[in-house]
């Protein structure tokens, strides 16, 4: 029987810096296999669901659970903040980010850059992870840049090394934050043709993009984000073939 329990699950999400409140009550569940498209206009609030989402930021209220196992919390208010250093870390290396700027040491090669969180996060073995770093960069294509640093790649190629890194950290869900925007639109597809082969073979994740045309070819469920709150949710043939909302309209209009 399949696992019903969903793989994340946020709900009821509030954050704010200070005084200003960016998030005001968003609840999102991805089960195993989920691809979750989150988009909006900039500054909506779409990069910092995935960062609370993988405790890279503190939230005020809200539960969100891993695998069915809730965030424990300690303090109240602006002073809330996840109460076991384990979790935390259980949670962010089985929910691996691929940044916007890729974020790669550029002092090691691309093999080390896939290595390193394994080896020196989770504490395995050089010899057991390299097979499986040489695995994952074979599948994203770039199996021939081992040996190579990261300014000797182009960006898509810097992207799908990052894509890799994620990957070999076995995770249990993959959250992209805006995983092309820093490219070329030429170098773009082939970053794309990635993440929809992850989707392909069952992989969750979530995906914060601009590109509507990603969102609809990979997605199953798409997030519009308003200020703060969910404005509309729904099928991405839905959201984006017949929005009900007017501001959902009106950002759709503006993103061509
Ligand atoms: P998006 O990713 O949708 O563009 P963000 O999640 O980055 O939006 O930002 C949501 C809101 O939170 C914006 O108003 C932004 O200015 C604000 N914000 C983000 N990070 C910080 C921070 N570290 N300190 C203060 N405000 C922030
Ligand atoms: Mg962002």
């Amino acid at each position: 029987m399949p696992d019903a329990t969903p793989v994340l699950e946020i709900s009821n999400l509030h954050k704010a810096y200070g005084s200003l409140e960016v998030i005001k009550g968003v609840s999102i569940t991805a089960r195993k296999g989920d691809v979750v498209a989150l988009i909006g206009s900039s500054g909506s609030g779409k990069s910092t669901v995935l960062r609370c989402a993988n405790l890279l930021e503190d939230s005020q209220q809200g539960e969100i659970l891993f695998k069915g196992e809730p965030v424990t919390w300690r303090g109240e208010g602006l002073g809330r903040h996840p109460a076991d250093p384990a979790q935390v870390l259980r949670i962010r290396t089985n929910l691996s980010m691929v940044f916007q700027q890729f974020n790669l040491w550029a002092h090691m090669t691309i093999l080390q850059n896939v290595m390193e969180a394994p080896v020196t996060v989770l504490g395995r073995n050089r010899a057991e992870v390299e097979p499986i770093a040489r695995k994952y960069l074979d599948k994203v294509g770039i199996g021939d840049k081992c040996d190579v640093f990261p300014a000797q790649l182009s960006g898509g190629q810097q992207q799908r090394a990052a894509i890799a890194r994620a990957l070999c950290m076995e995770p249990e869900a993959l959250l992209f934050d805006e995983p092309t925007s820093a490219l070329d639109p030429e170098l773009e597809q082939e970053v794309i043709r990635v993440i929809r082969d992850l989707a392909n073979e069952g992989r969750t994740m979530m995906i914060v993009t601009h590109d509507m045309k990603m969102a609809a070819d990979v997605s199953d469920h798409v997030v519009f984000l308003h200020q703060g709150l969910i404005e509309e949710q729904g099928p991405p043939e839905t959201l984006f073939g017949a929005p009900k909302s007017e501001r959902l309209q009106q950002f759709l209009s503006s993103t061509n």
